[in-house]
């Protein structure tokens, strides 16, 4: 079976082709277009208007780039929510277009649930694994526990990747500051005491990110600050995540999302799980950032499973919770 799936949370566009090859995921081809911003965060009117823009001529690239044909591919997915509304509809306008026009059926998922399912997908041993999902809007440590993907700790307030890019806009990088907030957090020499705040398993970052603001009016190193951002941030992610590791006896972890590409969150991660004698892993850069293959796979799954899904249901859900969806495919 070959599933084509169209991602369309925020500022990327991403069409992935993949075929389920005896339960594992075989990813034929996985095509992303970012929008970035002249100036500013993403306008989700402007992400949209540039997801519409591409998104024929990116479908057609990604049917070239598998090697298959239009006739070849037996499901179209699109990515329901959570996430901006135009963006939302962008994409599954083009999914239903294509559903209707190639006559396939169609499935709308949900995002968080296919960065985790394309991580059990694609890495061999990793079955049930707890997720660290680290992106600009979202933060979230996810594990399966009867019959549902729940949220064991979650941001309260931005997502990590969004404090990371507004600390970066309000010291003039241009967005996203992630990787630029990465290189200078390497020449980091001071660490400056910066709020370290976790609820219950509850993360919040706002507090640190209006505290890192001061410190660079203050005129304190930029490298000194970046440091201790990642530093300050990064534990308080292991910290939940270990705890959702120890409460439901897992012992594998797994990161998924934009923020994962960093260096340092991988080693914190990674020595936490060694520590406990857990296994670590990261897809690849592609499958770790927003992408079609993730929607496609995850697609695949619940068509599998049984799960359909009519054009007239598969409206969006800005506010679609990872731990509102039954995982019949999963036992
Ligand atoms: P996503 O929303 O999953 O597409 O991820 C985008 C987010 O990842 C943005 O907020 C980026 O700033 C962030 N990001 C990308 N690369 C890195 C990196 N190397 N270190 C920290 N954050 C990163
Ligand atoms: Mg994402």
């Amino acid at each position: 079976m070959i599933c084509l799936g169209i991602e369309g949370t925020a500022h990327s566009i991403g069409i992935g082709i993949v075929k389920d090859t005896k339960g594992k995921c075989n990813v034929l081809s996985n095509i992303i277009k970012i929008y970035r911003p002249e100036h500013g965060g993403i306008h989700p009117r402007e992400a949209a208007n540039h997801h519409a823009t591409h998104v024929a001529d990116l479908i057609k690239e990604s049917i070239e780039a598998a090697g298959v044909d239009f006739t070849d591919i037996n499901l179209i997915s699109f990515s329901q929510g959570p996430g901006l509304g135009p963006c939302l509809r962008t994409a599954a306008t083009a999914a239903r277009a294509l559903s209707l026009s190639l006559n396939k059926p169609i499935m709308g998922v949900n995002h968080c649930v296919a960065h985790l399912e394309i991580g059990r997908g694609t890495i061999d041993d990793c079955k049930d694994p707890v997720l660290l999902y680290t992106s600009g809007a979202n933060t979230q440590v996810i594990a399966f526990a009867e019959g549902k993907y729940r949220v064991f700790g979650e941001t309260l307030d931005i997502g990590i990747g969004n404090c990371l890019d507004k600390f970066g806009r309000a010291v003039g990088m241009d967005f996203p500051s992630g990787p630029k907030i990465e290189k200078l957090a390497e020449k980091g020499k001071q660490y400056l005491e910066l709020p370290y705040s976790i609820k219950g398993m509850d993360i919040a970052f706002s507090g640190l990110l209006t505290a890192s603001e001061q410190y660079y009016q203050k005129g304190k190193r930029l490298e000194d600050i970046c440091y201790s951002m990642q530093e300050t941030t990064f534990a308080a992610l292991t910290e939940v995540t270990e705890r959702a590791m120890a409460h439901t006896e897992k012992d594998e972890v797994l990161l998924g999302g934009g923020v994962a590409s960093n260096k340092r969150l991988r080693d914190m991660v990674q020595t936490m799980a060694e520590e406990r004698g857990a296994r670590f892993f990261v897809p690849s850069k592609d499958l770790c950032i927003d992408n079609g293959a993730m929607i496609a796979w995850l697609g695949l799954l619940m068509y599998n499973s049984g799960i359909r899904m009519k054009v007239e249901e598969s409206l969006i859900d800005q506010r679609f919770r990872t731990d509102m969806v039954d995982v019949s495919w999963r036992d």
